[in-house]
């Protein structure tokens, strides 16, 4: 039991990683949309998406998902580093209805952020530490 136990605390550190990076990217990269061409098959969580910038030219690439919340043909706002394709996070995709798409932690202090409330606030702000929440307009 204690292997699994210290195996579980490992990934979940690996995971917590590949959140802030991906929480700081939806904060900091550039806006733009995408479109799910494919999910990755088995247990890895992967998509191959097409992403139209805001501004710049269309590229294709893959990348991991967090959770399988999103189907192929699906339209998402995300944000992208413009230097590495490889790093595109999508911003949530279950406010529909309110005035943005947010992302569902916060990126300053990791806190989950109250999606009913924060999709349809003026400023969407963290309720534990005020910092700004990540959004793209709904
Ligand atoms: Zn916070």
């Amino acid at each position: 039991m204690r292997n699994t136990v210290e195996a579980a605390v490992t990934a979940g550190s690996a995971h917590d990683k590949l959140l802030i990076e991906k929480l700081r990217l939806a904060r900091d990269g550039s806006p733009g949309t995408a479109t799910i061409l494919a999910l990755g098959q088995g247990h890895e969580h992967t998509a191959t998406i097409r992403v139209q910038p805001d501004e710049g030219d269309v590229f294709e690439t893959t990348i991991e998902i967090l959770k399988g919340r999103i189907e192929v043909g699906q339209s998402v706002r995300v944000r992208f580093n413009p230097a590495h394709h490889s790093k595109v996070v999508l911003l949530n995709t279950a406010a529909v209805g309110g005035l943005w798409h947010v992302a569902p932690h916060c990126p300053d202090c990791g806190a989950p952020v109250d999606l009913a409330v924060a999709s349809v606030a003026a400023h969407p702000t963290c309720a534990y530490c005020r910092h700004p929440i990540p959004c793209d307009p709904a």
